[in-house]
């Protein structure tokens, strides 16, 4: 019989609670359900996700980060303080194992832990609040700090993960250099009405809406590039799919036009479907999202021109006048006659910021392109090509009644070799929305940043 014994592992530089002649290192969840540890006896550590007794028998759920696995305590088999010790412990206590893996066909993943020794590393001091009845949206955010926890919450977050790795690898082998700008702006990017000030010593400052301005300063030095950052916007509207602070995914290329950036959205976008499809299975099943859905989406997808897209909608259906931006609403008609994503391009001049270009052809229009997801889904990325000329940009920024000065640095820009480049931006909490099916953009980010909400 192993004593317990508080060792330090020199190998792994883990502390183990367990020690004596061989020691164990501690197994991951995901590796023993794969089968992938090669140690007919391991150490788990997590917290108790669930608990049932019956028949001298506890039956746990041990939840660790990487999954969740069943493991089972008999009376007889470990000693009575450690069988007393984990009856009376409550739910999200956090504890430590050791047993043996042995298949079980009845238990979620086909493997259990039968124990030998335990130990609760700290008790859960009162009842865990999230049950498993229904709780209303607005308990599960105050209580987001534990609601974490939820397999709910912790799938969307390695689905998340799981979408940046894929950005990450797709930029790194399509020639696109990451790179950072500012948080803290001087001037407004996407337009006044959603820019957050904040008061910068004895200056005025804004939190950034979009890198796009630096990044078109960054092509001349670096080539293609990205960066992967928040982004801010104070928007008053409550709606499903907008945060006030989310994570945006930004790329802009020099000799690009609108042609050639529509060409790196859709094999992006398919990459990151691909990737879910190959490594998130069990987290999509769990929001019944078909993987048949994501298969679907390869390039090139649909295009619409706006114009075409207004009379699908039916002027009259649609609520807005030719010109107006598309909203939650107009998309939403559109997406139902989509089965995947599709880009709608050329919105008119007035629906867009000052910064894209006019087609040459129609210059009430623009080289604009968004991309919209299925499902009423909508919106989840925006770009198109933005104005090369010094004196066309100068125009531009003076129509919309923004003041060249807080621009100067933007349009020097254009004087030292301007040249064909394009751009777009993608939001990480859209694209997740999407995939997993969710009924608000809140839960696509760990602790969301709502009109109404800035705690926890
Ligand atoms: P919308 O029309 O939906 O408000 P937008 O046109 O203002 O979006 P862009 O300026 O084009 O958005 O930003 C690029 C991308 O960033 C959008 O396509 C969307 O995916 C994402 N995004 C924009 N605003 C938000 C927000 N408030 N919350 C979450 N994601 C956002
Ligand atoms: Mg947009």
């Amino acid at each position: 019989m192993l004593a317990l014994g508080f060792l330090n592992n020199p190998r792994s530089g883990r502390t183990l609670s367990f020690g004596g002649p061989e020691m164990q290192p501690v197994a991951t969840v995901r590796e023993i359900l794969l089968g992938t540890f090669d140690a007919k006896h391991v150490i788990v550590r997590g917290w108790l996700q669930n608990k049932r007794i019956g028949g001298g028998i506890i039956f746990l759920l041990l939840r660790d980060g990487s999954g969740v696995v069943q493991c089972t305590l008999r009376k007889g088999k470990v000693d009575d303080k450690t069988f007393e010790e984990f009856q009376s412990a409550r739910i999200e206590s956090s504890v430590e194992l050791r047993g043996e893996v042995k298949p079980d066909p009845r238990a979620p993943g086909g493997r259990e832990v039968q124990v030998d020794e335990g130990r609760v590393v700290h008790p859960a001091l009162e009842e865990f609040p999230i049950a498993k009845q229904f709780h209303g949206p607005e308990f599960l955010l105050d209580k987001r700090h534990l609601f974490v926890r939820s397999d709910k919450m912790r799938s969307i977050l390695r689905v998340r993960a799981v979408v940046l790795s894929a950005v990450r690898e797709w930029f790194d082998e399509h020639g696109f250099t990451e790179v950072h700008v500012p948080s803290l702006t001087s001037a407004a990017v996407e337009g006044g009405a959603t820019l957050f000030e904040v008061k910068y010593f004895d200056q005025k400052a804004y939190l950034t809406q979009s890198w796009q301005l630096y990044a078109e300063a960054l092509i001349a030095s670096v080539g293609s590039i990205y960066t992967i950052a928040p982004s801010f916007r104070a928007e008053k509207s409550r709606t499903r799919r907008h945060l006030t602070e989310y994570w945006h995914v930004e790329a802009e290329a020099p000799w690009c036009d609108l042609n050639c950036i529509i060409g790196v959205e859709e094999r992006l976008l398919s990459h990151i479907v691909a990737t879910l499809v190959e490594k998130c299975k069990t987290e999509l099943a769990l929001f019944e999202r078909k993987l048949e859905d994501l298969e679907k989406v390869k390039p090139p997808f649909e295009r619409v021109t706006y114009d075409q897209a207004f009379k699908m909608i039916g002027e009259e259906k649609s609520g807005i006048k030719w010109g107006d931006d598309l909203g939650y609403e107009q998309e939403k008609l559109l997406t139902v006659k989509f089965d995947r994503p599709f880009f709608v391009t050329h919105y008119p001049k007035k629906a867009k910021a000052f910064y894209h270009l006019p087609d040459p052809s129609n210059p009430e229009v623009t080289l604009s392109v968004d991309c919209l997801a299925p499902e009423g889904y909508g919106e989840i990325t925006g770009g198109g090509q933005r104005i090369e000329n010094y004196d066309a940009l100068l125009a531009r920024i003076r129509e919309e009644g923004l003041d060249p000065k807080s621009y100067e640095w933007y349009l020097d820009l254009r004087k030292f070799g301007s040249v064909t480049h394009s751009g777009f931006g993608l939001g990480l909490e859209r694209v997740v929305s999407w995939v997993c099916r969710l009924d608000h953009i809140r839960d696509a980010i760990a602790f969301p940043r709502l009109i109404n909400r800035i705690y926890p």
